[in-house]
């Protein structure tokens, strides 16, 4: 199977070291709702895993929950309710509605508020090996000791400190902190401000960074080398970057994950999004009047690399695809042993071209007016198996 490592900026065989494979997603901040764009990532990399099982190989699937946060501690005073209350419901809201789109939840879905001590104990190696600091009870990942600091960032066209610094500083980077030795460095522990939960640690009371937590949690369960590592676009700086900067200066080893994976970004902010589907965004409001598998069908028509934004017309293709697969679920009655080597043969080639699921979606489309017009019920049982593996339910 080939697969774009954004490493690499390449199209790369994916061959795992063995039958396991380790993934780790960046998973949510519990402080909103859960919309489209998060739907498509974890959609995306539940149809990656089902393809995967499908294949023959276990899963090992850990996905976090940043369950402390700048934007949760705002949100939770903006409502007058306790952050941790924020945490839960907005967590449970987007399990949810994950379990409705039909996403596998993952092998360990692990809370960052519990793993302190293992960030503890990256944060205390990389102060031992000089790549961090402390200052003023919070420490720091001192980027200009880390030679190797960037290669993400690089790949994707991050080419130099001032552009990496830009970016950076939109995205919560805090460059006027006064604790700091450079603009740049990013923060592993964070020092407890009045009135804000803290956690003990070395330094003092504190919170962890966001960075680290994903480190932390990925190397537990997973150990010190992923076979993907995924998330949104919008994570591979400088996100990721700092994870894979942490990561292989704690362990001595590189890579920190094989293949770096990316969902592109589904258009939402602007008008556009608005004027086209008001405020159907959101995926339980989305829920309220399609299918499941409507949904899922809409987001699978998309490439998982490639940014898109969502029209009311692409929901109502979508029922019609889901209309025809349920007319060849009619058709095809009781049996299910039925094949047709060929629709197997051209899904597979497409799945394995960097999971291309539009692709693989048209085959099947296809294939169902086919067996429509004609009652082909060998074919019709192989359509219905391979829905299955894009996660429908049919
Ligand atoms: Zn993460």
């Amino acid at each position: 199977m080939k697969l774009f490592n954004t490493l690499t900026q390449s199209l790369e065989t994916f061959t795992p070291r063995d039958n396991l494979v380790r993934i780790y997603v960046c998973g949510i901040t519990p402080y909103d709702t859960t919309h489209l764009g998060h739907a498509f990532t974890y959609v995306s990399f539940d149809t990656l895993m089902r393809y995967l099982e499908f294949l023959g190989y276990t899963i090992n699937y850990v996905q976090n929950v940043t369950d402390i946060d700048d934007d949760i501690l705002r949100k939770a005073r903006e409502l007058g309710i306790a952050w941790d209350e924020l945490g839960r419901r907005e967590t449970e809201r987007y399990l949810n509605d994950m379990d409705a789109l039909n996403v596998h939840r993952p092998n360990v879905y692990a809370h960052a508020t519990e793993e302190t001590p293992t960030m503890i104990e990256i944060i205390q190696v990389l102060l031992e090996k000089g790549f961090a600091y402390e200052s003023g009870g919070s420490v720091y990942y001192s980027v200009c000791q880390d030679p190797d600091f960037g290669t993400l960032a690089r790949a994707i066209g991050l080419n130099d400190y001032k552009a990496m610094l830009t970016i950076a500083n939109e995205r919560g980077n805090y460059p006027d902190d006064p604790r700091k030795k450079d603009a740049l460095d990013f923060v592993l522990w964070q020092a407890q401000a009045p009135g804000e939960p803290a956690w003990p640690s070395p330094w003092g009371p504190g919170r962890p960074g966001w960075h680290i937590e994903c480190s932390a949690m990925a190397m537990r369960y997973l150990g010190p080398q992923l076979d993907i590592h995924g998330g949104g676009a919008d994570l591979a700086f400088p996100h990721h970057t700092c994870e894979i900067a942490q990561s292989e200066h704690f362990t001595g080893k590189a890579p920190f994950s094989r293949f770096w994976m990316h969902t592109g970004m589904v258009h939402q902010d602007g008008e556009k999004m608005s004027k086209s589907l008001g405020n159907l965004t959101l995926v339980s409001d989305l829920l309220k009047t399609y299918s499941a598998d409507a949904i899922r069908v809409t987001l699978l028509n998309h490439h998982y690399r490639y940014p898109w934004e969502c029209f009311s017309e692409d929901l109502e293709v979508a029922m019609e695809t889901v209309g025809l697969f349920q007319q060849v679920r009619t058709i095809v009655g009781e049996q299910t042993d039925g094949e047709d080597t060929v629709l197997h043969g051209r899904f597979k080639a497409a799945m394995e071209n960097d999971l291309n699921t539009p692709e693989a979606l048209l085959l099947l489309r296809q294939a169902a007016e086919t067996v429509i017009a004609n009652h082909d019920v060998n074919t019709g049982a192989e359509i219905l198996r391979l829905t299955k593996v894009l996660g429908l339910r049919v």
